[in-house]
């Protein structure tokens, strides 16, 4: 590659004030909110589709890599360029391009962050759900390339149920529609596949949302408990018992106690766990759910159960849980988030096995997670000035991916696989089943143009694959 002539190039196509090619500038971007770390040759940060279509092409010519970066909040190393090449910035492609309220769609490139969306909605009373912890930073794109879910997926699912349509450049560098406003199109449902993908078979430059109603009414209760293993059991009484919170969250010991030092909300700082239970729906509906959760919380030991008064402290309540990440920050300097998923029936015995883990590694474990879908989140604390730290977080992490495996979970709810998993993915998934996930990447990216080094094992963990060269052009229609 002549870094050289393709800076110039892109320059020739975004402006200079488009194009970053310092080693400052490239420092800068070469984190994500995971522990990998790897420079890009160069950042771009374009303004169109076309504008993307043609980095691609060039990408092409000068044979380097494209990775696709949102807000770089990710958690699994998804948009650190690992083979180097080209960074592709989307901060400047964050227009909301549509409102349509007729049809309770969106419009949005994919830099827009994603409580700008429900943000500019809320005065008609509605809604984009998928809503991350995150929320305030991490963008739309990146939300499609992790599948993202958030607090509220328990009740509404995650980002590929309210995708309905996706704009993309192809690896041969051409804009095309998948999916598009109307409900079920005829066909594969490449939007579908697209999902979650993480940046690895296209780059997506506009997205079609649904937009929801906000609820008439909402309840959000906090129980104390004095473990983590009574809290589990009130989760699964909960949902075992035919109700679905819109909303369902745990925070252990640990957390609480850093996040009640951090916004004074009144957390119990002597409890072994609370759970964040919101609901919504009709006010009569709820009024009877709160009692009936209240009552399976009884029956578990709660030590107090608490309804948020207002909105203000509504409000407070998840701004504690949406900022707990930030907050165990004040008790080491890094920490590593594991992302695993387990059947709920089984959440109680992975967490003690994940506490041992912990110990046997000397490591300090705090858990802040989505309770109700299984999704765990724990998070193991450590110092790099420590030289054996960073290496004893790996492992303890494969540890625990290698519990959630074991009882039939999976290795992300949220996070993807990026750099992260991608050599554990044999926990989870025979050779056959890589390879025919790889054969469905060379239909889309036959040169592994598209962020490689993500999701797949790294060479000799399983057979290599020739690629067929098919357009997706080719597969690609629907009503936009
Ligand atoms: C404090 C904190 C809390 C978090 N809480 C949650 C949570 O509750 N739920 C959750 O799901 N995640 C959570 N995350 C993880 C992270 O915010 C999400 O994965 C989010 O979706 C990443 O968005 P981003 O814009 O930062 O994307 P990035 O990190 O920049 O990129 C993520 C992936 O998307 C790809 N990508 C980005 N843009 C495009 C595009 N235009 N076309 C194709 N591919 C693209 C990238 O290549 C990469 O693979 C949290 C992270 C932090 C730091």
């Amino acid at each position: 590659m002549d870094r050289r002539e393709l800076v110039r190039e892109l320059v020739a196509v975004v402006g200079q004030d488009g194009v970053l090619a310092s080693d400052y500038d490239l420092l800068l971007y070469q984190y994500d909110g995971s522990i990998d770390t790897a420079r890009p040759d160069v950042v771009v940060l374009p303004r169109s589709a076309e504008q993307v279509a043609a980095i691609v092409r060039l990408a092409g010519v000068h044979g380097v890599p494209v990775v696709a970066r949102g807000a770089g909040t990710g958690l699994s190393g998804g948009c650190i360029p690992v083979a180097g090449g080209i960074l592709l910035g989307f901060a400047r492609m964050n227009r909301i391009v549509e409102i349509d309220l007729p049809d309770l769609r969106a419009v949005v490139e994919p830099g827009v962050v994603n409580l700008h969306l429900s943000q500019a909605v809320a005065h008609e009373r509605l809604q984009y759900v998928p809503d991350p912890s995150s929320q305030k930073a991490c963008t739309i794109g990146g939300n499609v390339g992790e599948n993202a879910g958030g607090p509220h997926t328990l009740a509404y699912g995650v980002t590929t149920n309210h995708v309905l349509g996706l704009e993309l450049v192809t690896a041969e560098g051409e804009i095309v529609q998948v999916g598009g406003r109307a409900l079920d199109g005829p066909g594969y449902d490449l939007t579908g596949l697209l999902v979650g993908s993480e940046g690895t078979l296209g780059v997506v430059t506009k997205i079609i949302v649904r937009l929801a109603p906000l609820p008439e009414a909402v309840k959000t209760l906090l129980a104390v408990f004095e473990s983590v293993r009574k809290a589990s059991e009130a989760v699964s009484r909960i949902i075992g018992a035919g109700v679905v919170p819109a909303a369902l969250e745990m925070m252990d010991a640990v957390t609480l106690r850093a996040v009640e030092e951090a916004t004074h909300f009144g957390y119990p700082m002597d409890a072994g766990a609370v759970l964040i239970i919101e609901l919504e729906g009709l006010r009569e509906a709820i009024e009877e759910q709160a009692e009936q959760v209240g009552a399976l919380c009884r029956e578990v030991g709660v030590l107090d159960l608490r309804v948020a008064r207002d909105d203000r402290e509504r409000a407070l309540l998840w701004k504690g849980r949406k900022e707990a990440f930030g907050a165990l920050g004040r008790l080491c300097p890094e920490y590593y988030v594991m992302d695993g998923v387990v059947p709920r029936s089984k959440l109680p015995e992975v967490l003690d096995e994940i506490t041992a883990i912990a110990e046997r590694y000397g490591l300090r474990l705090a858990n802040v997670f989505h309770a109700g879908d299984g999704n765990l989140h724990p998070l193991l604390m450590f110092d790099s000035d420590d030289p054996t730290a960073e290496q004893r977080v790996r492992e303890a992490g494969a540890e625990v991916l290698r519990v959630c495996a074991a009882v039939g979970g999976s290795p992300t709810g949220e996070h993807g696989i990026g750099v992260e998993k991608r050599d554990l993915m044999p926990l989870f998934f025979d050779d056959a089943d890589i390879e025919a996930m790889k054969r469905l990447k060379a239909v889309f990216d036959p040169d592994e143009r598209f962020n490689p080094g993500k999701i797949f094992p790294t060479p000799g963990a399983c057979g290599e694959l020739k690629p067929r060269s098919v357009s997706v052009a080719s597969l690609a229609g629907g009503g936009w």
